[in-house]
């Protein structure tokens, strides 16, 4: 899908599994677009062993490697896969806003299809356009996704403790994923996959509920966008992989697009957008991340300490201003002041 300079083509490929039941649900999962977070193909290589052997009930297309311009990208060891380097902009941050109002108002699961009709329809017109390549991309895979009622987008973050984005209306819902650390975000668009579908069709349950439409479903029953950000970039682990290929099928289960039983989940801790903070550094040097990302703390904890030199060595701390969960810190420990230390988790509530 993007011919390089040199003659050679990357692909994107995709795996589509034709569901067991019709009128299961519909899942699509991709991973990589930012090319140093790898974590994500490992967990696509374990489901698509699963499905393999157990077929899933409702359709589901699972997209490794989605960005593989991006994961070719390497400077040194390290893979600078989050950004495009020709724009500078964030991969994640190209995709497109659908609006979905302009629709008749049948019952539901015709109003659905219809709206995906469209969108399907408006996605096609737009990617026969001129497109710089980060829009052409991100389109190609929302073009993969149209039809889905649960799209799970794989991240990696730093180095992290497992986290999900969620929007409001979906946070319950996400706890099948068996992570308990939960960031439940407004169903707005800031340009992520995620919200590229949670957004749009929020504002049309929103308008079919302000103009008292009979037919109108629980807001739990909309499609919607998930990012899951599966411990820290740069690294894979098989044995994490089955764990997270575990959760998600136990969320797919639980929404009928696997079979069988569902688990409960276990408590898991919700934050609000607003209340994930960033900690800039206040000392330069060399840091040390003293806590455990995912483990709470009590204010005043040690969360880093910070090799300095002067005319002689010390270490400055940074302390936790309030209660707090440490969910990823910085990948280097070569720090800046107001470099991007930690964020953490505030104004917790278990759930
Ligand atoms: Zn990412």
């Amino acid at each position: 899908m993007r011919s390089l300079a040199s003659g050679a083509v990357l692909h994107i490929h995709t795996h589509t599994f034709k569901g067991t039941v019709p009128g299961a649900g519909r899942a699509y999962i991709q991973s990589s677009m930012h090319g140093s977070e790898v974590q994500g193909n490992a967990v696509i290589a374990e489901l698509l062993e699963v499905f393999a052997r157990t077929p899933p009930r409702g359709d589901v297309v699972l997209v490794p490697n989605a960005n593989p311009f991006a994961i070719n990208q390497k400077a040194g060891e390290y893979t600078p896969g989050r950004f495009d380097p020709t724009t500078g902009e964030n991969w994640n941050r190209t995709y497109w806003l659908p609006t979905l109002g302009d629709v008749r108002r049948p019952r539901w699961p015709q109003l659905k299809q219809q709206a995906w009709s469209r969108l399907a329809s408006q996605l096609r017109t737009r990617l026969q356009g001129d497109l710089p390549f980060g829009r052409r991309l991100a389109l190609t895979l929302q073009s993969l996704a149209v039809g889905a009622d649960y799209v799970i987008d794989l991240h990696c973050a730093n180095v992290s403790a497992r986290h999900i984005y969620t929007p409001e209306h979906c946070a319950d819902a996400a706890r099948y994923f068996q992570i308990p650390l939960i960031l439940s975000i407004p169903a707005t668009f800031d340009g992520a996959m995620d919200e590229s579908v949670s957004a749009p069709w929020w504002t049309l349950w929103q308008a079919l509920e302000a103009e008292a439409y009979p037919d109108l479903p629980p807001p739990e029953d909309l499609p919607r966008g998930y990012t899951l950000e599966l411990g820290g970039q740069e690294v894979i682990s098989r044995e994490d992989a089955r764990r997270d290929a575990a959760g998600i099928l136990n969320f797919l289960r639980e929404h009928g697009v696997v079979g069988g039983r569902a688990k409960k989940p276990e408590p898991a801790y919700l934050c609000r957008l607003e209340d994930y903070k960033v900690i800039h550094s206040r000392h330069a040097g060399h840091a040390d991340y003293t806590a455990a990302m995912g483990v709470g703390v009590k204010k005043g904890a040690q969360l880093a300490q910070t090799l300095q030199f002067g005319p002689s060595p010390s270490w400055l701390p940074t302390l936790a201003e309030e209660d707090c969960i440490p969910v990823l810190h910085h990948s280097s420990a070569i720090i800046h002041t107001g470099s991007e230390l930690l964020k953490v988790f505030t104004n917790v509530r278990k759930v």
